[in-house]
């Protein structure tokens, strides 16, 4: 336990859970939030049992500095952000809460980053963990805080934690048993300035790594296939398109592991529920994971046999007169919508897109529109600019939606099997709801309550 008090920054989910685990420590804490919020009275009352408090802004950080002795980041707060840069020059150690929770924690990671599939492969593991015949937890981005989770863990057990490249960035020791790199394309870099510094923070995941540690990588994503050289842990390739001479691959729909001049051969895609191209990638950085934790081949087979889409990717709501609707909200730019289309290989899609307008380039989806699409229906702020878009790709069946329920009830109207009908936005959903939860439920109420 450090001796003088610990600044964490940010009253986030992960800040809240790393205050509360240092004060139920003894630690004096100073929650800092730069704008004005709440926590719940027992974090409160933990808090001043310590001597610590909640506070906000200039005048609540002034004088921390004096105190403290570390400083921990919510994943929310840029690393150059000018409280951490006057901790640093203050001599504080500054960490993420990530750092926090290894800190704290004697047992088993594996720790699963990417920009895209992330929770997705992150669930799966976590589903297989729980056949361990040790305690397990889920954390970190997954949205609970990691150094909460970890607490009642013994040093047996097994965290599966999904990490974004943001709280890999002030990692130090961090040095998980298992580090998995799904693919990297270029995202979040109004934070990050260049896909080498996002690069670099997602590196972080094995940089401790040593030949006792496992760095999985997707060896069918030329960038990430190329960090090899920067891990010094056993390097463990998946692949969905090549047979690899050892790691894990996908045969005549087979998912194999090659490992030891051992091969098993786990399950075939067509005995899952999940489906399409990036899932097949997801489950096999999954199996790695459930693999060298000790999984069992078996237990691994029947937890993917048994293991449903997540809410708001590509779920599967409901049936209508012999048409499947499908809820894909989480899809809010157009690669993720590729994704889904893809993932229908017969086509045939009713798609619903639009909402809040990211301006981005709407040609390569379009294109598959064109390709796949029966009919596209097209809602909120970005229906013109996607209609026009569509017009120029040569989509012909197009429809302007005035609302959500609008778009719902005209793909009801019109769908017949073998038809699909796709919730998969493209866009943000800030124009008609708060977040893109909000928006697939809402659809997902609005199928449940069509007729028959
Ligand atoms: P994350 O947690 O990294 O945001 P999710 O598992 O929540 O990832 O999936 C979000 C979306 O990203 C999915 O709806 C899908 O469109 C896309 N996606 C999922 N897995 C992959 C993958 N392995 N490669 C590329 N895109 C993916």
């Amino acid at each position: 336990m450090v001796q003088k008090a610990v600044i964490v920054y940010g009253a986030g989910i992960s800040g809240r859970g790393a205050a509360q685990v240092l004060a139920q420590r003894g630690q004096q804490v100073f929650l800092y939030n730069d704008a004005p919020c709440e926590i719940d009275a027992e974090l409160a009352q933990e808090l001043a049992a310590c001597g610590g408090a909640l506070v906000f802004g200039p005048k609540g950080f002034a004088g921390l500095l004096a105190k403290a002795g570390q400083m921990v980041l919510s994943p929310g707060v840029p690393c150059d952000a000018p409280h951490v840069l006057e901790a640093e020059n203050y001599g504080l150690e500054v960490i993420s809460e990530i750092e926090l929770g290894y800190r704290l924690y004697g047992g088993h990671i594996a720790a699963i980053t990417g920009t895209n599939g992330k929770t997705t492969t992150t669930t799966i593991v976590g589903e297989m963990f729980k056949r361990l015949p040790v305690p397990s937890a889920v954390g970190g981005n997954i949205g609970l805080a990691l150094s909460k989770e970890v607490e009642h863990l013994p040093d047996n057990g097994w965290l599966a934690a999904e990490l974004s490249s943001f709280q890999l960035e002030k990692v130090k020791d961090f040095c998980p048993d298992i580090a998995v790199v799904l693919n990297l394309t270029p995202d979040h870099l109004e934070r990050h300035r260049t896909m080498k510094a996002y690069g670099e923070a997602k590196k972080n995941i094995f940089r401790r790594q040593g030949p006792q540690q496992i760095t999985v990588l997707n060896y069918d994503d030329p960038e990430v296939r190329g960090w090899a050289a920067a891990s010094k842990g056993q390097i463990c390739y998946f692949s969905r398109k090549a047979c690899l001479n050892a790691g894990i691959f996908m045969q005549n729909g087979n998912f194999v592991i090659k490992w030891n001049n051992t091969t098993n051969v786990v399950c075939n895609i067509d005995e899952l529920h999940l489906f399409g191209g990036h899932n097949e990638e997801n489950v096999l950085a999954a199996i790695a994971c459930g693999y060298f934790a000790g999984v069992s081949i078996a237990d691994m087979a029947d937890v993917l046999r048994n293991f449903h889409s997540i809410e708001h990717r590509l779920e599967y709501v409901r049936t209508i007169k012999g048409v499947p609707y499908y809820n894909d909200s989480k899809a809010t730019n157009t690669d993720s919508a590729i994704k889904a289309l893809e993932a229908f290989k017969d086509g045939h899609i009713i798609l619903l897109a639009g909402g809040h307008d990211k301006l981005t380039e709407l040609e390569p989806m379009m294109r598959l529109v064109k390709e796949k699409c029966d009919a596209l229906i097209l809602l909120g702020e970005a229906k013109e600019r996607f209609y026009r878009a569509a017009v120029d790709c040569g989509v012909e069946h197009i429809l302007l939606a005035d609302s959500f329920e609008d778009a719902v009830r005209q793909a009801y109207a019109m769908a017949l099997p073998p038809q699909v009908v796709l919730l998969s936005p493209a866009c943000s959903s800030y124009d008609m709801f708060k977040n893109y939860p909000e928006r697939g439920r809402c659809f997902k109420q609005l199928v449940n309550d069509l007729p028959q």
